[in-house]
């Protein structure tokens, strides 16, 4: 996915949603700055009893008896032990991609789109060959690519459920997202309704209007508990005009779809309406579809955005091995109106919510684009052991997104750079921005790109009712992510001679872990631990990295932009802006009355004077702060002044003075050294394009 709450013209705005997660919630955004760089740019149930879900790959069912050896069983003979060890250590994995755990269902979901106003979609799941006392069909908590608890099951309403004949069957709700239905008069099949309000345009909810009905999977379809692997079919009732857009199939006539297993259901999106317009392109034999649902301007070309397109994925599947697709389809809406844009990565096809018009906002769509596209190997198919299959009910957990989502952002900048759609300068002004990003957070020597993947499920647009210190002790596992990428490409080439880069280790990685035998039910291959990339890397270089981890994957040591930039013989130039203000350190939200302040920056001027979260300066030397910017008005000192501030805290005004600190560096520039050497130059033009 794609996150951002991004700065244009000092107005904050979300935009995409795969790249840079959200740490505020929108109305604690910080406004301005004061001595501190300008705003960064950024933007399955716990069973009862069970304590986990039924079909996550890594539960009950592929756990085998073997494994849990009576102690009388270790008199065996070490070598026959060994080898019913390892027999059990297949025949786990095996099972679970063969044999689901209790017979296979017959499956049949049915969507009804009939009440666009009431946003209501009506689902049926009909589950043939049940047998047994009960049956539970279950709402995920939360859908894979956004890390956020958002229980869907709250938007469920009028559950019903009925036996072979239409007889009503008996149910009680196990928990907030569980449906028990009885099964003991169903007389072998059970059949249930729901209805599902729909109303957000997003990587993540549904929408159903009179528009269209634009539908991601786990917002809408429940599954049965322990019958995830278990294929199935899908039919639609819309409206007849209505083209039906989605990975399922390049026929828009299409409404019935089979899918493999329920998770492959909810990696499918759906786009249906009568307003989108579809477009595509051949790339290496298979077949590219670009729609575009736009509500910003009539008569969209689609032919600039198809151009661009084309160009990201040639230069991105040059990177990597052929993707085991047929057809990819990206869905674009672009909507002005929106409150916030979205980007979400799915096996063949992407969710882009741009909240623009398509002709000024096809740079941002194009970058985002190229963001969801990587995601194609990176996440959706090399993936984390946690992500697929997955656990719907709850948290899962993963170390590994600086990796999945940061190294995503920085292969899509090298890409945009390689399609002709960037310039050098664009690409350098980029990761410059991920630098500065980075040097402006208090919280990147507190966090690390392990940990901040980790807690993904505190920021990652998860809902904020409770205030945070995030602002000062968080990073975003995008933005570090993406650095380690820029650092670990160069890293890699210095040790390589050039001979190797960072997409020789994606590359290995998926062959060992996509392109190896099937582990579960969900699909080909098996998931990485947070290890495996430090192996891969290790095995590429053909030297040791464990140090480079160390410091900082799993470390907080700051990161050796120059040593790695070095070698391309470019180095970062970090400076202050002629005119900058001194600084107090704290970020502020705009008041009627002047400014209060977001956060303070531990150990600058204002945590040292004593002012605090929350706290309202309305004046600096009695000069009213409500017509006139801080900034501007801190340009009037020179460091070390004592300045005094009016500060109105708990309805009270007191004077607190405060002793300015220099002007914070906030201009980072990568720029090429002079007297490059050959090797050095020979690097710079392998990574940037260009002759030796
Ligand atoms: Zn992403
Ligand atoms: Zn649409």
């Amino acid at each position: 996915m794609l996150d951002g709450l991004r700065t244009t013209a000092g107005i904050l705005r979300f935009a995409q949603d795969d790249k840079y997660p959200i740490r505020f919630a929108l109305s604690k955004a910080p406004a301005c700055s004061a001595g501190v760089p300008p705003a960064v740019p950024r933007a399955s149930c716990p069973r009862v009893g069970a304590g986990r879900s039924h079909d996550s790959g890594r539960d009950a069912r592929t756990t085998t008896p073997g494994r849990r050896l009576p102690l009388p069983f270790l008199r065996v003979s070490v070598p026959i032990l060994l080898i019913i060890f390892l027999l059990a250590g297949l025949a786990g994995p095996m099972r679970a991609a063969q044999e689901p755990a209790s017979p296979a269902l017959a499956l049949e979901y049915h969507l009804i789109l009939s009440h666009p106003n009431l946003h209501l979609v009506s689902v049926e799941i009909s589950a043939g060959k049940v047998s047994g006392e009960f049956i539970d069909f279950v709402m995920p908590a939360w859908a894979p690519g956004r890390y956020a608890i958002y229980d869907f099951a709250k938007n469920v309403q009028e559950f019903e459920a009925e036996g072979a004949s239409g007889q009503p069957l008996p149910w009680s709700s196990l928990d907030k997202q569980t449906w028990r239905v009885d099964l003991r008069q169903a007389a072998g099949s059970a059949k249930v309704r729901y209805r599902v309000f729909a109303n957000d345009l997003s990587g993540s909810f549904s929408q159903f209007d009179s528009t269209h009905a634009n539908l991601n999977g786990p917002s809408i379809f429940m599954y049965i508990a322990g019958h995830k692997p278990d294929p199935l079919t899908l039919s639609v009732d819309a409206p007849k005009d209505w083209q039906f857009i989605s990975g399922f199939s390049d026929d828009t006539s299409v409404r019935t779809f089979r899918a493999p297993n329920y998770d492959r259901l909810v990696d499918t999106p759906i786009e249906a309406g009568a307003e989108t317009k579809l477009a595509q392109f051949q790339e290496r034999g298979k077949t590219f579809r670009v729609a575009v649902h736009s509500y910003g301007e009539e008569d969209v070309d689609l032919s600039k955005l198809g151009e661009g397109l084309q160009k990201i994925v040639h230069a991105e599947m040059a990177l990597m091995p052929a993707p085991d697709f047929d057809h990819y389809t990206f869905i674009f809406h672009f909507a002005p109106g929106i409150s916030m844009g979205d980007g979400m990565e799915h096996l063949n096809s992407t969710q882009i919510v741009i909240r623009d018009t398509l002709s000024s906002g096809l740079a941002e769509a194009l970058e985002t684009a190229a963001h969801e596209f990587f995601h194609v190997w990176n996440v959706k198919r090399l993936r984390p052991a946690a992500l697929g299959p997955f656990d719907y009910t709850r948290e899962v957990y993963t170390s590994s997104l600086w990796l999945a989502e940061g190294v995503t952002s920085y292969v899509s900048y090298c890409s945009l750079l390689r399609a002709g759609l960037w310039t050098r300068d664009q690409f350098l002004a980029r990761l410059s921005e991920e630098v500065r990003e980075l040097e402006g957070e208090p919280g990147r020597t507190l966090m690390s790109a392990e940990s901040s993947s980790f807690h993904a499920w505190f920021y990652d647009r998860a809902p904020q009712m409770q205030e945070t210190d995030f602002a000062n002790s968080t990073i975003s596992y995008y933005n570090k992510g993406a650095l380690l990428g820029m650092l670990l490409d160069l890293e890699i080439q210095s040790r390589t001679q050039g001979a190797k880069s960072l997409p020789d280790v994606l590359s290995m990685l998926y062959q060992m872990f996509y392109q190896a035998p099937q582990a579960t039910y969900y699909g080909p291959g098996r998931g990485y631990e947070e290890q495996d990339i430090l192996k891969a890397v290790n095995e590429v270089a053909g030297s040791d990295f464990t140090p480079f981890f160390d410091n900082y994957v799993r470390g907080t040591a700051p990161l050796p932009y120059n040593n790695d930039l070095g070698v391309a013989g470019l180095a970062l130039r970090v400076t202050v802006p002629a005119g900058s203000p001194p600084s107090i350190g704290i970020t502020t939200l705009p008041d009627n009355l002047g400014a209060r302040i977001f956060a303070v920056r531990p150990g600058g001027a204002a945590d040292r004077a004593g002012l605090g979260r929350d706290d309202l300066l309305v004046a600096v030397d009695n000069q009213s702060l409500a017509t006139e910017e801080l900034d501007t008005r801190l340009r009037a000192y020179l460091p070390g002044a004592s300045v005094p501030f009016t500060v109105q805290r708990q309805g009270r005004r007191e004077i607190i003075n405060v002793t300015l600190d220099p002007p914070v560096p906030s201009s980072y520039t990568i720029q090429e050294l002079p007297g490059s050497t050959p090797p050095q130059v020979a690097i710079r033009n392998r990574w940037l394009g260009g002759k030796n």
